[in-house]
């Protein structure tokens, strides 16, 4: 095949894909017509995806489907095979699950042990845990890192809670153990990609509060992308007046005050309580309906930053993960306000702000899918 029919080839496989990735399942016909692609292509590349064991045909007894006829049998990725092997690798336990091309928005995790304290010993466990599942068929593993990474170059930038991370290249030790294709992943930006599966919203600033605060943004439904691996920082941007240390070396940092540690330290300052619980802090909010002081001031703090983002961005649209979700909502519509005021497309319109779940699995697969499992097939099919 020559460089250009190749090239070619290649782009019509990805944008087969990626249609029935977000939009379930097409017949052929309506493949060739939102893709303006011809029938006989398309008819071919599905045929070929049939043949990789990536795309099936739906049932054509079921009752979706009524019409007879080849041209015009929905087909969708295959939900069976498991071609990628996720793992996220958290500060208190890792996780693993095997993903067809197709996951399923309710999947869940097949094993989780608690992260050991360096990379010879996770890449054990996470092999021994491998032996366990079905992962002959898997293509790739997706890696998700709550820290800054550079994903092309599959580096460990800055993960402050679990520094040993960035002693080793992870890639490397686990690709000696099996030779597949590894990507890491900033676990904000498979979050954001999950959400973006999940809902179809295509434009939103992404903030996840947890022990530190992450941020990501789905800008006309692609993952924004920054030159190099620092992008959409909230948590270490400074807050004039906050002389708390940062885990980042830096002093007065967001996440200081709005991860959960800071948020404790401003609860326990405020009330004279000695060393409190996340329980309590929660039940204390639960049991009045307005924000205490120290809190507001918080809200209106990080609602300067993420505000600032959002004017940047040209985002509207901001979905909240994490943490937060566990708040009375009379907190979460005055955190939501302070959001709509501190930003500038706020004084001529509605900022949506919706708390969400965490999409991590979801948009862990769909990163696999774009970057793991297309290029495999791209790379066997000209
Ligand atoms: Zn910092």
């Amino acid at each position: 095949m020559s460089y250009n029919a190749a090239h070619l080839r290649r782009r019509n496989v990805r944008r087969v894909v990626e249609h029935l990735l977000y939009h379930q399942r097409a017949s052929r016909a309506e493949l060739s017509s939102k893709l303006r692609t011809a029938k006989p292509t398309i008819s071919q590349i599905v045929s070929d995806l049939m043949d990789m064991q990536v795309v099936r045909e739906l049932d054509i007894n079921s009752d979706a489907v009524r019409t007879p006829g080849r041209p015009s049998t929905p087909v969708e990725l295959d939900s069976e095979l498991g071609r990628l092997i996720l793992i996220q690798i958290g500060v208190n336990n890792t996780r693993i699950a095997l993903s067809p091309a197709r996951l399923d928005v309710d999947a869940d995790w097949q094993a989780e042990f608690p992260t050991p304290d360096s990379t010879a010993k996770l890449v054990d466990h996470i092999f021994s845990e491998l032996l366990k599942l079905d992962d002959e068929h898997a293509w790739g593993m997706v890696v998700s890192i709550p820290g800054v990474v550079d994903d092309e170059a599959g580096d460990v930038f800055f993960c402050p809670n679990l520094r040993w991370l960035n002693e080793e290249h992870l890639p490397t030790e686990l690709r000696t153990k099996r030779d597949l294709p590894v990507l890491l992943i900033q676990e904000i930006r498979a979050l954001a990609l999950g959400e973006h599966l999940a809902t179809g919203l295509d434009n939103f600033l992404h903030v996840d509060v947890d022990t530190g605060v992450g941020g990501a943004a789905i800008v006309k439904s692609k993952l924004y992308e920054a030159p190099g691996p620092l992008t959409i920082e909230l948590g270490h941007n400074i807050v004039a007046g906050n002389d708390r240390p940062c885990g980042c070396g830096n002093t007065g940092c967001l996440e200081t005050l709005i991860g959960k540690p800071g948020l404790l330290q401003s609860y326990a300052d405020a009330t004279n309580t000695n060393q409190p619980t996340w329980k309590q802090l929660t039940d204390s909010l639960q049991s009045s309906d307005t924000t205490p002081d120290w809190l507001h001031c918080t809200l209106v703090q990080a609602s300067q930053i993420i505000g600032g983002a959002m004017n940047i961005l040209g985002v509207n649209d901001i979905v909240i993960t994490g943490l937060l979700n566990d708040w009375p909502k009379h907190i979460l519509d005055d955190f939501a306000s302070c959001i709509q005021n501190n930003c500038m497309a706020g004084q001529f319109g509605k900022i949506t702000t919706t708390y969400a779940p965490r999409r991590r699995l979801l948009g862990m697969a769909a990163v696999g899918v774009d970057r793991v499992l297309i290029p495999h097939l791209t790379s066997n099919t000209d």
